[in-house]
């Protein structure tokens, strides 16, 4: 009997409940701040938000991304304003997910899904190009072949990083400022929609405080801000 006493801890958990995932038949819903592969968003009305600026590419460790921005075609602008992001790739053989170039970015274009169940078998396929990561007209991620998607992976695409204190201004402090999106319109803040409520105070600028660019060098010349 000695020498069977060893399997008894195995014995044990035979007849004790599965705590395993069926994964991949099954996926854990994953936190609303988990970083997985990127989009680039659009407005509502279906323009693209990158104005190929080039912070992003600028700002990641990894050195991963590529942009080129070219001028807007006058009669059929691709996004608002002088430039669109004509080239956009990211090499997910070197990104490290930190979303540094998510918080970068002035327009809210890149924003990272929840997804990360992806593989290559070439490393030519792990360079995402605008084919991949433009939203498509429903302002759904583009789900490739060789991605694993669960539908709450594309849910909190780009509603985790909400601009709670966009410039970094004081005053606007609480205030959410942030764009629609095409498929997603308006959606619902997280801190600052709390923050909105619960302190009245914050909901609007103080009328007092210096609120835009002009109104700061009006209350401090010499830009000691
Ligand atoms: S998540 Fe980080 S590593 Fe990946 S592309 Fe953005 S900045 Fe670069
Ligand atoms: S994704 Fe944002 S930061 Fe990057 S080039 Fe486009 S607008 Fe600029």
């Amino acid at each position: 009997m000695g020498s069977l006493s060893g399997f008894r801890v195995t014995l044990e958990q035979v007849f004790k409940p599965r705590v395993t995932e069926h994964f991949p038949e099954q996926k854990r819903p994953k936190p609303p701040r988990f970083h997985g592969r990127h989009v680039l968003n659009r407005y509502e009305d279906g323009m693209e938000k990158c104005i190929g600026c080039e912070l992003c590419a600028g700002v990641c460790p990894a050195q991963c991304i590529y942009v080129r921005g070219a001028d807007n075609p006058p009669y059929a602008p691709i996004a608002p304003g002088e430039h669109y992001g004509y080239v956009y790739e990211i090499n997910y053989l070197r990104c490290i997910h930190c979303d540094l170039c998510v918080e970068a970015c002035p327009t809210e274009a890149i924003t990272e899904s929840k997804l990360f169940e992806f593989s290559f078998v070439r490393r030519e396929d792990a360079i995402y190009t605008k084919a991949e990561l433009v939203v498509d007209d429903h302002g759904r991620p583009r789900r490739q072949p060789w991605e694993l998607w669960a539908d709450e992976d594309e849910q909190h695409t780009s509603a985790w990083m909400r601009a709670t204190s966009p410039s970094g201004l004081a005053a606007f402090e609480g205030r959410v400022g942030w764009s629609g999106e095409l498929g997603y319109g308006v959606r619902a803040p997280e801190a600052g929609q709390t923050a909105a409520e619960d302190q009245p105070e914050f909901a609007e600028p103080p009328p007092d405080e210096p609120v835009g660019r002009n109104d700061l060098e009006a209350a401090d010349p010499r830009g000691t801000h």
